[in-house]
């Protein structure tokens, strides 16, 4: 497959390090609020990227974190933490908001069907991860303590600015937001990679350290996370391009450091979603969520397909009137689909021809505006209805739309079976037996039945 590659800033063939394993990471969410509909974008583009993959043979194993710690206002160490931020704003502690936005953001991308990564690790549960390469680091001279802080010495890796192509002399910091001088860095791109002493004392999360009480900055974390449980060489790392700088480009400085080899070879970045005023935001105070569209009416998966639409490296643009359009339009395209004859014989010619024609579209850089035209072709085409049903079922394998579920269930769960597997996915949540807490909302979706987590319980609805 190609891949545009941010590093190189070229569309290159796809040549993981191991070919047995794909190792894969994606930065995930901070979990401080629920994550907006943009971000969302971010994690539909990674969950078409990862079943690409899968479609085209190789075997992948994708690792995402979970921020509940030491992300700033400010993504260059400026700031209060997001999820001291957070707590304060709902008056609970930081780990109930985490586990709260957590079990929020794993709603969301269930009903966006995107499968959640293999691993996901919240940054609070490898601390020792980052105090061994923290370590390493100081005692090699790439990292320095400077009023309390531990920082990264960007003036000590060759090529800093690799990943975004600009220079050394280049000032970045008037373009961060909300930027201060700190008066402790020694250059000031360096980077908190533990913190003791910030403006603010009130943190509630803190761990024991060589450098003192205090705790991780945010990008450690994403390399700490990675190298645990993917190892010493990454095929793909992927983010929203808001993450090239600083997020990504202090990861790689920091890793490569801390390796003395290259870390990662391929960066692929999803562009934003904008609203009509421009970049969407967690902190601007009114933001688009899931809820929000279904709670106006709108089924997730027009939302799903209104991004796949558009290729991942353009911009999107949200309003209502195209995501009404993109409902339309997908509605009736799961009504073709379901007037389909799903028996019959299968002509493998036709077949062969179709899927052919879809695996070099995903693999050309995930043209997914292509595949959509593709689908299109297919339905209006002489192919028989079987072979087309059976094409459509297993493209479906990466655009995860449900084309080919039937449209309406029969309501076969009585209200005392859902409230008493309400109640044993509540325990299992509480046992952090999350397969078993899975198990049984894909249980229930598949008899007809969402699940709704509120603050206070657990609310159903039947899905109609
Ligand atoms: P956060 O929870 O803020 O750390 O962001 C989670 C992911 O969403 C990151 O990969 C960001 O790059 C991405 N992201 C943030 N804003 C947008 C946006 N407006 N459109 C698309 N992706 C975004
Ligand atoms: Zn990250």
């Amino acid at each position: 497959m190609k891949i545009y590659n941010t590093l190189t800033r070229q569309v290159e063939p796809f040549v993981p390090y191991d070919e047995k394993e794909v190792k894969m990471y994606t930065c995930g969410p901070t979990v401080y609020n629920y994550a907006h509909i943009g971000n969302l974008r971010t994690y539909i583009f990674e969950d078409i990227f990862e079943k690409t993959l899968n479609y085209l043979g190789y075997h992948v194993k994708r690792a995402m974190n979970i921020t509940d710690v030491g992300h700033l206002t400010s993504d260059a160490d400026t700031g209060e933490d997001k999820m001291l931020k957070g707590a304060k704003r709902e008056k609970k502690s930081v780990l109930d908001i985490a586990k709260f936005y957590t079990e929020a953001f794993q709603n969301d991308t269930a009903k966006l069907n995107i499968k959640w990564p293999e691993i996901v690790s919240p940054a609070t549960q490898n601390i020792d991860e980052y105090i061994k390469i923290i370590t390493k680091l100081m005692e090699e001279g790439y990292a320095y303590e400077s009023g309390g802080n531990i920082y990264f010495d960007i003036s000590k890796v060759k090529d800093y600015y690799k990943l975004t192509n600009h220079k050394m002399d280049e000032n970045l910091i008037g373009a961060r937001e909300g930027v201060e001088e700190d008066q402790r860095k020694h250059n000031q791109a360096d980077f908190v990679l533990w913190f003791t002493k910030s403006k603010f004392d009130s943190q509630e999360l803190k761990w024991d350290s060589p450098w003192g009480v205090g705790y991780p900055g945010w990008h450690i974390e994403c390399s700490g996370i990675s190298m645990k449980y993917l190892g010493e060489h990454l095929d793909i790392h992927c983010g929203g391009v808001d993450n090239i700088f600083p997020h990504h480009t202090n990861e790689i400085a920091q890793s490569e450091a801390y390796l003395g080899h290259k870390w990662c070879n391929y960066w692929v970045h999803g562009e934003y979603l904008n609203d009509k005023t421009g970049k969407m935001s967690k902190s601007k105070g009114e933001f688009l969520t899931l809820s929000v569209l279904i709670d106006k009416g709108y089924n997730p998966l027009s939302y799903r397909f209104m991004c796949l639409n558009a290729s991942y490296r353009k911009t999107l643009v949200f309003s209502y009137e195209a995501l009404e359009n993109a409902e339309n339009a997908y509605k009736k395209l799961k009504s073709k689909v379901g007037s389909l004859q799903k028996e019959g014989s299968l002509n493998q010619e036709d077949y062969q021809n179709y899927d052919e024609k879809f695996k070099e579209y995903i693999a050309d850089d995930l043209n997914m505006p292509n595949v959509i035209t593709l689908l299109y072709d297919l339905l209006k085409s002489e192919v028989n209805d079987f072979t087309k049903y059976t094409l459509v079922k297993s493209w479906d394998q990466v655009l995860s739309l449900d084309l080919c579920d039937e449209p309406k269930k029969e309501r076969t769960l009585s209200e005392e079976t859902i409230q008493e597997l309400i109640q044993k996915r509540a325990e299992a949540k509480e046992k952090k037996d999350y397969q078993t807490s899975d198990e049984i909302r894909a249980y229930l979706e598949q008899n007809g039945v969402r699940l709704k987590d509120t603050r206070e319980q657990t609310i159903y609805e039947w899905i109609d």
